[in-house]
């Protein structure tokens, strides 16, 4: 839908800047309960507003804000909550890198929202990024290596090559894997504290003047090709203009008949390893993000990555460590991170990565509603780039097909790498 037609659209049906016959500044005024408070009976009456944002991930709450930001009314609805544990956007740390091999708008992507992550914790008061660099340990140069080591160039993003010596003296708590490994060390790395984020996202949403509901939302009537209506488990209805499903695992749960196939969801989960007392090594900042193990934010613990593992599905399975798994984090520790094999696990995050076939976002209008977006597919590497997620999905919404001119990539070739593969795992 192009954005002429949008507003036209959202004119028609919406109603510009309504959120239930509710202006936005009175909307705002109510809206200042915390999110945690949000009732959990009906509304009482059915909302209308400009757009709906499905999902309140990371994916979900920046879109929401974004829109929101360029004037539109919006609801974001979750059927757990921001930033749930059951959701692919929870706990207590994440990884930012920049490092994406031959993937030049990731790259300039996660820069970007390096720099987003800082202006938009100093608007809400919350730190949210943690920049102590992203450390990632190599034993040649590889093609990728080789490619990725010329965009850092070409872009002029800071960047230094370790020897193993200098690396064992620089950050001894955390040595390489063998003496043939350099290190490729950018200080524009570091870790995210999702808690807060999602949390400082969503509250922002709501003080502009945003509608957080919870409930279970499922596609409800149609007219021709277009979506008017999502029914919500309360009974209630949210009509709108245009409809964003940032689903992350669910999509394919919601929209069996084009995401059957299209992502894999499996179990995955970050072990938070305690640290001995006053021992401060492996907390930010004196520790950059190694990929493998994240350094502690707040006294959380340290972040040890265990990788994917089963299919699961996201609303049944227990958030547990296999014996397995736990063997495994003991096994990682005793290897790659000595001083702490024998500290205690203080719990472990699990959720579920939800991969797309091509590791591509997916940001594209379902085949047969031309005001239905679909978006997920973080591929276990989307929560660094929320904040361009969210700015750039927004302007698909309202019918801007951004491009990166610095990667020479126009609105249609980028929009052309996040579309729906036709290609299925089965
Ligand atoms: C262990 C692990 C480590 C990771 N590490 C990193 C990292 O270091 N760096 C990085 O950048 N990324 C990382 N990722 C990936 C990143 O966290 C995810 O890609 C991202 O959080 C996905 O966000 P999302 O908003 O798409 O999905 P989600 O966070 O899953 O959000 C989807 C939301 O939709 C809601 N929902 C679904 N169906 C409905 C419905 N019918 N009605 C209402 N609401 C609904 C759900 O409740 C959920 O809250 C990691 C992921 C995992 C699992």
């Amino acid at each position: 839908m192009d954005r002429r037609r949008f507003v036209k659209t959202v004119g028609a049906s919406a109603g510009t800047l309504a959120l239930g016959g509710t202006s936005v500044l009175s909307a705002a005024a109510e809206d200042v309960e915390s999110l945690a408070l949000q009732p959990a009976q009906p509304m009482g009456s059915d909302v209308t507003v400009d757009v709906a944002v499905i999902g309140a991930g990371v994916m979900g709450n920046w879109t929401a804000l974004h829109l929101r930001e360029m004037g539109l009314s919006v609801a974001l609805v979750d059927q757990y909550g921001v930033g749930n544990s059951k959701s692919s956007s929870p706990g207590e740390i994440r990884g930012m890198r920049l490092t994406y091999g031959e993937d030049e708008h990731e790259m300039l992507w996660a820069r970007d929202a390096c720099e987003q992550w800082k202006l938009r914790g100093a608007e809400f008061g919350t730190q949210m990024f943690y920049q102590c660099g992203g450390l990632s340990f190599r034993r040649e140069w590889t093609a990728r290596n080789t490619v990725e080591r010329a965009l850092f160039d070409k872009h002029q993003v800071p960047y230094e090559v370790i020897r193993y010596d200098e690396l064992v003296r620089r950050w001894p708590q955390a040595p390489p894997p063998s003496e043939e490994h350099f290190g490729f060390y950018h200080p524009w790395g570091g870790v995210l504290s999702p808690r807060d984020a999602n949390m400082a996202v969503a509250t922002s949403f709501k003080k502009k003047g945003g509608k957080f509901l919870l409930g279970k939302a499922a596609p409800g009537a149609r007219a021709g090709g277009s979506l008017q209506t999502v029914t919500l488990s309360s009974g209630e209805t949210v009509s709108a203009g245009a409809f964003v499903f940032a689903l992350g695992a669910w999509l394919p749960k919601v929209f069996p008949e084009v995401m059957t196939g299209k992502l894999s969801v499996r179990k995955a989960a970050y072990n938070m390893i305690g640290t001995p007392p006053g021992d401060h090594r492996f907390a930010v900042p004196n520790l950059p993000n190694t990929g493998l193990g994240l350094p502690s934010i707040n006294g959380a613990g340290f972040g040890l990555l265990i990788n994917p593992t089963d299919e699961v599905d996201p609303d049944e399975y227990e958030r547990l460590p296999s014996a397995d798994e736990t063997a495994r984090a003991r096994r990682t520790l005793a290897t790659r991170f000595p001083a702490l094999k024998d500290q205690p696990i203080l719990h472990v995050w699990t959720c579920q990565t939800e991969n797309s076939v091509d590791g591509q976002c997916i940001f594209d209008l379902h085949p047969e509603m031309d005001n239905v977006w679909l978006v997920g597919g973080g591929s276990w590497h989307a929560f660094k780039i929320g904040p361009v997620i969210g700015d750039y999905v927004a302007h698909r919404v309202i019918g801007e097909e951004q491009g990166i001119p610095e990667a020479n990539l126009s609105g249609p070739e980028l929009a052309a790498l996040f579309k729906l593969k036709a290609e299925t795992f089965a």
